[in-house]
C-alpha cells in the first residue's frame, strides 16, 4: 500500500529498501496468488476498526484470515460438500478446534475403537486433565450404541476409514441415533477424502481433515480443516484465531496446488490399492491383509454402501515373520520408502505400533489387531507393477532374512 505523492518527500536507501512499492494488484490471476503476510497496511483507522468488527470486509492480519487461505477453505468446502471450512496449522489443531466447537465445556469424548493414535493422545493428554471424560466406544456393536449415548451424553469422534485395519463403521446409522441422544458427532474423513465419503450427507455435525496427507498429496505441508455448517464453522474459526492454530500461507498454497489433483490421484491411489491387496492376499510371506474393497474384509458391506469411487489408498497387511520379517522387507525394499506419514503420490510404508499408534497401551493394540507384524501400506500413483514387483522381492528376501 505504498503511496506515491506528487510533492513526496525524498527517502534515502535504508527508507526505499522497506517501502512497499505501489502496486494494483492483479485480480484476475489464473492461479491462486500466495499473499505470503503477516498484516495489512491501512491509511485509516476508521477502516480498521470497520473491517475488526466485521462491518466491511477485508483482511487485517494473517492469524485472523489470509486470501490464500480463503481460497483453499472455498475449495474444500466444495470439494466436501461444506456449507463452510476453517484451515488449522496441522490435523490435530483441526481435531482440537472441532472438539472444542462441539464441545465446549469439559464432557464425554466418546472416542471410536480404532481411532487415529495422535487423537488419543489429544483427548488424553490435553483434555483430560481439563475435565474432559475419555471413553472408548466400540463402533461395530450397533446395539449397545444407544445405552452408551444416554448414559455419557457428549462427543463421538469417529473415522471413516480406520487406520491401519481399513474398518468402516455403519456411521449412517449410528450418527442419528446420537442425535437421539443429543451427542454430537465428529467424523476425521482423513483416510477416505471427500472423493471417496461425505459424512456431512450421513447428518456427522463436523468433519475433520488431516491435509498433510492425501489432500496436500506430496508431503510437503502440514495442515488440518474442520468442515460443516456455518455456526459452528463460526466458532471453530474463532478458536483458531484465538488459540493461534492458524496455518501458514504459503502451506494453503501448497494445499491448494495438491487438492486439484485429489480425484485424479485417489482414482489411480485407490485401484493401485486393490490390485495390491489382492496381490497379497496370495503371498505365503502375508497371513492377512486389510483393505475394505476385499469382499471378505469384515466390514465390506458397510463400506460398498458408504464410500464411493472406490475404498480409499491404505491397505495393511500382517507378516506371518513378526517385526524380524518387516525389518527384512523395509531394509530390501527398493522403491518403497518406510515414512511415518502417508497420503503421498508415492508409495509408502509405516509400522503402526512404532508410529501411528504408539499413543496406545500394548492391551489397547490388541484389542484391535495391531501387532509387531503389522505393516500399513499408503499406495501412490505409480505403475502398479512397480510397486508389486517390488514388494514380491523384498518379500522373498524378507523370509531368508527372518
Ligand atoms: C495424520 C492424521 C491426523 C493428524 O494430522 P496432522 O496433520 O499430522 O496433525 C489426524 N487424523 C488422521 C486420521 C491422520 O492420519
Amino acid at each position: 500500500m505504498g503511496r506515491n505523492h506528487e510533492g513526496a518527500i525524498p527517502i534515502d536507501i535504508e527508507t526505499r529498501a522497506v517501502h512497499m512499492p505501489d502496486i494494483d494488484w492483479p485480480k484476475n490471476s489464473a492461479s491462486p496468488p500466495l499473499f505470503q503476510t503477516a498484516a495489512y497496511a491501512y491509511h485509516s483507522v476508521e477502516t480498521v476498526d470497520r473491517i475488526l468488527s466485521g462491518d466491511e470486509t477485508g483482511f487485517t492480519y494473517t492469524r485472523s484470515g489470509n486470501p490464500t487461505t480463503e481460497a483453499l477453505e472455498k475449495l474444500l468446502a466444495s470439494l466436501e460438500g461444506a456449507a463452510r471450512a476453517v484451515v488449522t496449522a496441522s490435523g490435530s489443531g483441526a481435531m482440537l478446534a472441532g472438539i472444542l466447537a462441539l464441545l465446549p465445556r469439559p464432557g464425554a469424548l466418546l472416542v471410536a475403537r480404532e481411532i487415529y493414535g495422535g487423537t488419543v493422545g489429544l483427548a488424553r493428554r490435553i483434555l483430560e486433565p481439563m475435565g474432559y471424560t475419555f471413553h472408548w466406544i466400540d463402533t461395530h456393536q450397533l446395539d449397545e450404541l444407544p445405552q452408551l449415548f444416554r448414559q455419557f451424553g457428549g462427543l463421538l469422534i469417529a473415522e471413516t476409514i480406520s487406520n491401519p485395519l481399513g474398518r468402516v463403521c455403519p456411521l449412517d446409522a449410528i450418527i442419528p441415533l446420537a442425535h437421539q441422544a443429543q451427542v454430537k458427532v465428529l467424523v476425521d474423513n482423513t483416510f477416505a477424502t471427500p472423493y471417496h465419503a461425505a459424512p456431512l450427507d450421513w447428518g456427522a455435525d463436523l468433519v475433520v481433515h488431516s491435509l498433510t496427507k492425501f489432500i496436500g498429496g506430496h508431503s510437503d505441508l502440514i495442515l488440518g480443516a474442520v468442515l460443516g455448517s456455518g455456526p459452528v464453522v463460526d466458532s471453530a474459526r474463532e478458536i483458531v484465531d484465538v488459540m493461534g492454530l492458524t496455518p501458514d500461507p504459503f502451506a494453503s498454497w501448497l494445499a491448494f496446488r495438491g487438492a486439484r489433483t485429489l480425484p485424479l490421484r485417489m482414482e489411480r491411489a485407490s485401484q493401485n490399492a486393490l490390485s495390491l491387496a489382492q496381490w497379497l492376499t496370495t503371498r505365503p510371506e502375508v497371513d492377512a491383509v486389510h483393505y475394505p474393497g476385499l469382499s471378505e474384509h469384515e466390514d465390506h458391506q458397510h463400506a460398498a454402501r458408504l464410500l464411493k469411487r472406490g475404498y480409499g489408498a491404505v491397505l495393511s497387511m500382517r507378516l506371518r515373520g513378526g517385526l524380524p520379517a518387516v525389518e527384512a522387507m523395509a531394509s530390501r525394499l527398493q522403491h518403497v520408502q518406510f515414512v511415518p506419514s502417508l497420503g503421498d503420490v508415492a508409495t509408502t510404508i509405516s509400522h503402526p505400533v512404532v508410529a501411528s499408534h504408539r499413543e496406545l497401551s500394548r492391551e489397547e493394540k490388541e484389542a484391535v489387531r495391531i501387532d509387531d507384524g503389522v505393516v500399513r501400506v499408503s499406495v501412490g500413483i505409480e505403475q502398479i507393477a512397480d510397486v508389486t514387483a517390488d514388494f514380491e522381492q523384498a518379500l522373498k528376501g524378507g523370509e531368508k532374512g527372518a
